[in-house]
Parts: structure tokens; sequence; C-alpha cells
């Protein structure tokens, strides 16, 4: 069965690199599930999770927005910040929501800050979310 070469980089390394059978992702326009020979292209992401399909089981990372980049059968998603599912603090990803809500019940939509503090509280909610999947 043919495999994608997937890896997840952020600023501060490789989060991801393997073979896989599908990558899932979030993009802004909408759903995609990329195989191999796939077409290229490139594409925004949401503040979402990235599935990765391979031979054993599915993995689930984090990732805050960013880039996928298809190209041949190599599939490389660019982003800020990136968490494998078992390396996510749920103890921190909790505080970071709490302080996120509370920012936002002081904060107008109005102000410039609310869209960066909905998008701490999306990240949040993002980590959360994963760590609680089977
Ligand atoms: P926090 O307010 O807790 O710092 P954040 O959303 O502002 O969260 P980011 O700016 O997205 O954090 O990421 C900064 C670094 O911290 C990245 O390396 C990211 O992978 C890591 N990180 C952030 N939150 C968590 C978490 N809950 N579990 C594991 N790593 C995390």
């Amino acid at each position: 069965m043919n495999t994608i070469l997937a890896s997840i980089v952020t600023p501060n390394g490789k989060v991801f690199e393997g073979d896989v059978h599908m990558v899932s992702v979030r993009a802004v326009a909408g759903d995609m599930g990329i195989l191999p020979n796939h077409m290229p292209v490139v594409a925004p992401l949401k503040i979402s999770a990235v599935k990765l399909k391979s031979f054993d089981a599915d993995q689930y990372v984090a990732v805050s927005g960013g880039f996928i980049e298809v190209r041949g059968d190599q599939v490389t998603i660019l982003t800020e910040s990136a968490e494998l599912k078992k390396d996510i603090d749920v103890s921190r990803a909790e505080r970071a929501k709490e302080e996120a809500e509370r920012r936002l019940s002081e904060l107008t939509e109005e102000s410039p800050e609310y869209k960066a503090v909905q998008n701490d509280l999306k990240r949040a909610e993002n980590r959360l979310d994963i760590a609680s999947r089977h």
C-alpha cells in the first residue's frame, strides 16, 4: 500500500515525521483528506486536530493553524505550535482556557486584543478536545 511522508514542523523543530496512509486536516476552506497521489496544494489551516492514519493506529496532533503543503507523496504542515496528543499538558490547557475566558469577559468585540484572546481560547479548547479523545 502506498504511503505519504508526513512532517509537522514548528519553529522549535519537527513534532512528527513518518510514513502514513492518510492525513486529515481542517483547512480554512474546509476539511481535507490527503491520500497518496493527491494533487499539489498549499492551504491555510484552522486551529484544529491533524489526524495521521498509519499502519498500526491513528494519531492526533494539535496545531495552532499554519499551512499544509502537499507535493508528490510528501505532506508538510508548518505551524507556530503543534503537540502530539500524548504530549498535551491538560492542566496547562485548562489554565490557559480559564485565563482566556476571564480576559474575554472583560473585553468587548471591538477591543484590539479580542481576536488574539479568542485564539488563545481556541488553542486551549483544541488541546483539551484532542487530549480527551480515545
Ligand atoms: P499557554 O498560555 O499555556 O502558553 P499558548 O496557547 O499561548 O498556551 P502557544 O503559544 O501556542 O501556547 O505555544 C507555546 C509553546 O508551548 C509551544 O511549544 C507549544 O507546543 C507549547 N504548549 C502550549 N500549551 C501546551 C500544552 N497545553 N501542552 C503541551 N505543550 C503546550
